[in-house]
């Protein structure tokens, strides 16, 4: 089943148009990744599904459901939760504040929050040893993984993930690719962003090639690894 369906979308930024008309689908079940250099338009694609930027010429449909014009918390309800780019984790808020707000717009509360809270921790056991902490004192890789797992207190259906790998060290980027299908094995479908195009297209069932605005190619995840002009522009050849 189609999920999410994005139809010939167009953003701009003042005058300046980033997205030109990108299409794309992902199925229930899911890993698709975008990937692409940078200003290649991924961010503001993830940033227009989750609704905090607003659709010039297009359309994207949930489930069926044409949520174009949708505010972003009742997509929140709906299920599509993104954890963003550069972490947006609250600095001054402890580790376990910071997870809470993820149930925040759903308004989960007692056991099934408790649930929630312990299987974030299992699926991150660096989280459970820090929360009580406060988020600005974390590591980037910690804040990175509080960012997902707070997504994840949402109880999305489709998990947006902006550069999850961002400006972390080689063991951990493994981690969280990793933390990525088992996620997904839980039935979360993703969409993921990603300028490590490698470990994107490993971890991925699908991918799309984004440039300036446009979808230049697309294919199954191991298809595009092999590519050989995937490989030349985008995988270090
Ligand atoms: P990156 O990996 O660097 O985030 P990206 O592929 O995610 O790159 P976007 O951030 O979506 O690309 O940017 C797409 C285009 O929109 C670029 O040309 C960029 O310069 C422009 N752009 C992005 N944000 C803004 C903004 N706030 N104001 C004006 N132009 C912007």
């Amino acid at each position: 089943m189609t999920l999410l369906e994005v139809r010939d979308l167009h953003v701009f930024y003042g005058r300046i148009e980033a997205i030109k008309g990108v299409s794309f689908t992902l199925n229930e079940g899911e890993i698709v990744t975008l990937i692409g250099a940078n200003g290649a338009g991924k961010t503001t694609t993830l940033r227009t599904i989750s609704g905090v930027r607003t659709v010039a010429e297009g359309s994207i449909f949930f489930e069926g459901e044409d949520i174009t014009k949708m505010a972003p918390h009742d997509r929140v309800k709906r299920g599509i939760c993104q954890a963003p780019e550069g972490r947006g984790i609250f600095p001054g808020m402890t580790v376990r504040e910071n997870l809470d707000m993820g149930t925040y717009v759903r308004g989960d509360k007692g056991p099934q929050k408790a649930k929630d809270l312990e299987h974030v921790m299992h699926l991150f056991p660096r989280l459970r040893e820090r929360i009580g902490q406060m988020g600005g004192t974390l590591s980037g890789g910690e804040q990175q993984m509080l960012a997902i797992g707070r997504a994840l207190m949402s109880k999305p259906r489709l998990l947006l993930l902006d550069e999850p790998s961002m400006g972390l060290a080689p063991m951990l980027i493994a981690q969280i690719f990793t933390i990525i299908k088992e996620i997904n094995a839980d039935g979360i479908s993703v969409l993921l962003v990603e300028q490590n195009a490698t470990q994107a297209l490993k971890t991925a069932h699908r991918g799309y090639v984004l440039e300036t605005g446009y979808v230049v190619k697309t294919g199954a995840g191991s298809d595009l690894l092999v590519d050989p002009a995937v490989r030349a522009a985008y995988l270090g050849g």
